[in-house]
């Protein structure tokens, strides 16, 4: 695996390679999660690029940028173990030389949910999308994976690449969690034991309203509910709980189609998200009951 730190060595690392060139985007201490997107960009791409950017312009003055956890030797080891060929890791004036003055705005999914003032708000997108977009100029690659946990951002880069003709095709990978449901990120590293325990009303939240919607309840109210309840009974008070769309984040009136569940609370030090997309149960089209005798 070939590590490059500039725009120019990455280009003339790239120029002869063999296509399609598969990129992961990360901001590194890389974990299971992320390995399943190099893993899976093995499968697609001739030539796989991981990049690894804690990218400051996608988090608020309130957020955790100097505290984001940093171990490049650890995150090149891992990488290269699942396959990565390429390994791009810019320092910050790389990517935001001095005089660096543009933003990426994607409209439409952008301003809901993490969007929205009252949480992360506009920057936070805008950061995303700016170094995205940058990211996909210096590639230039043929497909770009993303992780479901992260499903608005998924929907926001779906969006950019369309919009503005990137001409790479976005693979959404579903989320890796732990054995006890806990999905995998790197902010869980910042959770005691006692607060890990408690962020996983999360999962049990997103189970209890699966489960339900399993069983034939497609009411988003009663929904709702249930997954509330599992995160009272441990004191977890939610930044949103919401039934959308999964195609564009419109409220979800019903559980109708494909509805995706989000969640964002605060655990300790550490603001969590998770997702789940719910799909009515399908309704049985033909008549299965067993024929009993002829009718006369
Ligand atoms: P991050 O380093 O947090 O910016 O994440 C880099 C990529 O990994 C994003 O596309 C995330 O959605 C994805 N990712 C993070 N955690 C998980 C997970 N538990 N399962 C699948 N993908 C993930």
């Amino acid at each position: 695996m070939k590590l490059e730190r500039t725009v120019s060595g990455l280009r003339r690392e790239l120029a002869g390679a063999p296509r399609p060139v598969a990129l992961v985007p990360t901001m590194g201490a890389l974990h299971e999660g992320h390995l399943t997107l190099i893993r899976r960009a093995r499968e697609q791409g001739a030539t796989v690029v991981v990049s690894i950017f804690v990218n400051p312009a996608q988090f608020g003055p309130r957020e955790d940028l100097a505290a984001y956890p940093r171990d490049e030797e650890r995150d090149a080891r891992l990488a290269a173990e699942v396959g990565a060929d390429l390994l791009f890791v810019p320092p910050a004036e790389e990517v935001y030389p001095p005089g660096f003055d543009s933003r990426v705005e994607v409209g439409g999914v952008s301003a809901e949910l993490e969007g929205d003032p009252a949480h992360r708000g506009p920057e936070h997108f805008r950061g995303v999308a700016t170094v995205v977009a940058k990211l996909f100029n210096m590639v230039g690659p043929d497909v770009a994976l993303f992780g479901q946990k992260d499903a608005q951002q998924a929907l926001v880069i779906r969006k950019l690449a369309r919009d503005l003709d990137f001409g790479v095709r976005i693979e959404v990978v579903p989320t890796v969690r732990d054995r006890d449901g806990l999905a995998l990120s790197t902010r869980n590293g910042y959770l005691t034991a006692a607060e890990r325990e408690r962020a996983l009303a999360l999962s049990r939240a997103l189970r209890a309203a699966e489960a339900l919607v399993e069983g034939g309840e497609l009411e988003t109210d009663r929904v709702l509910e249930a997954a509330r309840a599992e995160l009272e009974q441990a004191a977890v008070v939610p930044e949103y709980l919401e039934l959308r769309s999964a195609a564009d984040l419109s409220p979800a009136e019903r559980v109708d189609g494909e509805v995706l569940m989000c969640v964002a609370a605060r655990v300790g030090p550490a603001r969590l998200i998770d997702n789940v997309i719910l799909r009515a149960p399908a309704e049985p089209t033909l008549d299965t009951r067993p024929l009993t005798g002829a009718a006369t």
